[in-house]
């Protein structure tokens, strides 16, 4: 059985998850892509700036406007990089949904916040992050799936 782990830091825009930085580990191979934003931050309404300057400040520290992966890939990246993978592991409901919405029905994915055990990492946000981030609190998805790959491969093993 093949796995990996996914995570997502993003943005919400008109009421919808949109993903900024991509993270895929299947134990072997990292993937990691910035997507460039699908609206301008100065096209942005003022409730969705607001919104973007709470995640940029507090949650991640990636800039709105960061990004060289045009979005209209993302669809095909996810298909061409878990095109050999069973299942997909990402822990919180948002990227679980997004996950769902953007493909493929061959993959099954597993929402690791469901898990009852209290041995699921927090992902808290820590300075150990990659050079997307510009602020020092940050949330990181590249070090989110080495965090949480620990945990799924001690859990599969003990199948
Ligand atoms: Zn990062």
């Amino acid at each position: 059985m093949n796995f990996a782990i996914v995570d997502i830091q993003g943005y919400v825009i008109n009421n919808e998850f949109t993903v900024k930085e991509l993270a895929i580990y299947d134990g072997k191979d990292l993937k990691s892509y910035l997507f460039k934003p699908t609206v301008q931050y100065s096209d942005l309404y003022t409730s969705d700036r607001k919104t973007a300057n709470y995640l940029y400040h507090n949650i991640h520290g990636i800039p709105y406007n960061a990004g060289v992966v045009d979005y209209s890939e993302i669809n095909d990246i996810l298909e061409n990089d878990l095109s050999s993978v069973d299942i997909v592991f990402v822990k919180g409901q948002a990227k679980a949904d997004f996950l769902a919405s953007a493909f493929m029905g061959w993959v099954h994915i597993v929402n690791l916040e469901k898990d009852t055990t209290d041995q699921v990492p927090n992902l808290e946000p820590t300075t150990e992050n990659c050079n997307n981030h510009k602020l020092k609190c940050c949330n990181c998805s590249i070090r989110n799936v080495y965090v949480l790959f620990g945990y799924v491969y001690n859990k599969l093993i003990g199948f």
